[in-house]
Formats: structure tokens, sequence, C-alpha cells
């Protein structure tokens, strides 16, 4: 199952949402994992940046 990552536009932290391909057409409305808000952008950072970086 794919994962897809969604930045919070309130607190920039990433939230990674599993969901199949069909899920995502439907719709994902996804949550921060961190302060619970809805204002969630995708996130496509991983697919230029091949550099890790810690994220916690
Ligand atoms: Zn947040």
């Amino acid at each position: 199952m794919p994962a897809y990552e969604y930045v919070c536009q309130d607190c920039k932290k990433i939230t990674e949402v599993r969901a199949s391909y069909e899920e995502k057409q439907k719709g994902l409305n996804p949550k921060c994992e961190n302060c619970g808000s809805e204002k969630m952008n995708q996130y496509f950072g991983n697919m230029t940046v091949t550099a890790t970086f810690p994220l916690h």
C-alpha cells in the first residue's frame, strides 16, 4: 500500500498516510498527527530531495 506524505500548514510537521489508490481518488482527509489540524498539503519533498534529513 503506498504511503503519502502530508505537511501540516499549522505546525509544519509531516504526517504519513497509507491509503490505496482508490481511497486516494475518493479523497483523503488526513489529520496532523501532531496538532490535529486538517490543513494538510501533500508533500512531495522526497521525490526531489535525495539527502536524508532528521524529521525527529
Ligand atoms: Zn500540525
